[in-house]
């Protein structure tokens, strides 16, 4: 089943307010595991609003309104959605009463063009409003098709479409529930298009469950998604899937739906008892930002160093004046000396330097912009014999040429360094 989501209302158009109902009903439908392939926005005018609905109507089996069913000369969704199904609108009678008997439990009397709201397309099914005057209409069109019509207030649209629109496309699904189970695989340190090389075969035979790769800033993301009538019989499609893909990256997947790469960082370190520090100069304390955007980081994250100027390196981290006149404050043996410094200095048991040119100036030939040092020390790692892998003591330094405007490199060299804290807990380094 195909559907397409029209939301009425020139408001929508100026600007004047946020199309909420969009993000609503599209997650709705996604998590329902039915396609939306178009989403339109209308003005209030009635011969837009048909070319709209036919435009619908031609490409999708369902077509789902929101907005304009109100009392007002503006509101022409239930008006122009009749037409379009070819339904002559009629006086429900019952709904007059209801109606009526909703304003005087209000102390107010109905006016005239409430009675519009009571108008229903021939052979059209209502649906209640729990929380205002508007029902919404289910309408059968040619060819099989459905107008499914709801209010724009989204604290009346969203009870409807929860109470009445789910327990309709569940009928209409013979029953079976509608529900997408997705699983996301995060992977750093390999580009999209070295996985998606390595996955070639998975990618070109993909039916059940599909698998969609993502490139995000510094990651690669692969959505696995099945349809499914529960949660537990979609993981059992996707499992062997992951498993095939884990076998071939394991060693770049560092989380799995949520997770971010600080949170698996402090995961590991967590489990191992370990503590980290950090030393930034072009990050300018993003890394320290991640790590701390976790909840509970405090147990593995003390204290890390924002060091710029080439003399906050030398007050703070200690690395020689003479290294960073000889070698310059981006290269190798001042990434080491900030790691080391770091490390010393804070007492963590493993530190990591960032030191770069995020542009969009500072580049030279030998140096263009985005050149940026990492550096690891660490203390080592015996573990308690509960079977964790020991880590080694020392110094591990690396480059990397980022891409991307300053916000990039940045980023990109913040996700860089905690990849490498990751890849050192999992013993691939020394
Ligand atoms: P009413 O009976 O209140 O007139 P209605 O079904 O005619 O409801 P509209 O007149 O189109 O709906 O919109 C009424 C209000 O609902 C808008 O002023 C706005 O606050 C909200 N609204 C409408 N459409 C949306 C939308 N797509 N996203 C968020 N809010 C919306
Ligand atoms: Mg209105």
């Amino acid at each position: 089943m195909i559907a397409e989501l029209v939301f009425v209302g020139t408001e929508l158009l100026l600007g004047e307010i946020l199309n909420s109902n969009a993000q609503y009903l599209g997650r709705q439908m996604a998590m329902l595991g039915v396609d939306v392939y178009h989403q339109v926005v209308v003005g209030d005018n009635a011969a837009r609003l048909r070319a709209v609905f036919e435009q619908a109507l031609g490409r999708a089996d369902l077509v789902i309104a929101c907005g304009g069913l109100g009392p007002t000369d503006d509101d022409i969704t239930r008006e122009v959605a009749a037409e379009v199904a070819g339904r002559p609108l009629e006086l429900d009678e019952g709904l007059v009463a209801e109606l009526e008997a909703w304003f005087a439990g209000r102390g107010r009397k109905m006016t005239a063009n409430n009675r519009r709201q009571c108008m229903v397309p021939r052979g059209a099914t209502v649906l209640p409003n729990d929380r205002g005057t508007a029902p919404g209409l289910i309408i059968p069109a040619d060819g099989g098709k459905t107008l499914i019509l709801l209010p724009g207030p989204p604290g009346e649209m969203r009870p409807m479409f929860a109470s009445h629109v789910v327990p309709y496309l569940t009928a209409r699904n013979g029953g079976r529930p509608l529900r997408l189970v997705t699983r996301t695989l995060r992977f750093v340190g390999i580009g999209e298009s070295a996985l998606a090389d390595g996955l070639k075969d998975l990618l070109e035979n993909q039916t059940d469950p599909t698998i969609a790769p993502y490139a995000k800033t510094g990651e690669v993301h692969l959505r696995l998604a099945t349809r499914a009538a529960d949660e537990a019989e979609g993981r059992a499609r996707i499992a062997p899937v992951e498993a095939e893909i884990r076998a071939r990256f394991g060693r770049f997947l560092y989380g799995v739906d949520e997770e971010s790469l600080a949170e698996a960082v402090g995961r590991l370190l967590a489990e191992r008892g370990l503590t980290l520090s950090t030393a930034e100069s072009c990050t300018g304390g993003l890394v320290a930002r991640y790590i701390t955007d976790v909840p509970g980081s405090s147990r593995y994250f003390g204290m890390g160093f924002v060091t710029y100027a080439n003399e906050a390196k030398v007050r703070f981290l200690g690395v020689p004046e003479e290294l960073l006149a000889a070698q310059g404050a981006v290269s190798e043996p001042v990434a080491r000396a900030m790691a080391e410094g770091a490390l010393q200095r804070s007492g963590a048991d493993v530190a990591v330097a960032i030191t770069g040119i995020a542009g969009p100036d500072g580049g030279t030939p030998v140096k263009p912009v985005g050149t940026v040092w990492f550096a690891l020390a660490a203390r080592g790692f015996q573990g308690d014999g509960s079977g964790e892998v020991p880590l080694p003591a020392g110094v591990w330094a690396e480059t990397a040429r980022l891409h991307g405007d300053r916000d990039g490199v940045r980023e990109r060299a913040a996700t860089h360094a905690l990849a490498l804290v990751r890849r050192y807990l999992l013993g691939y380094l020394g």
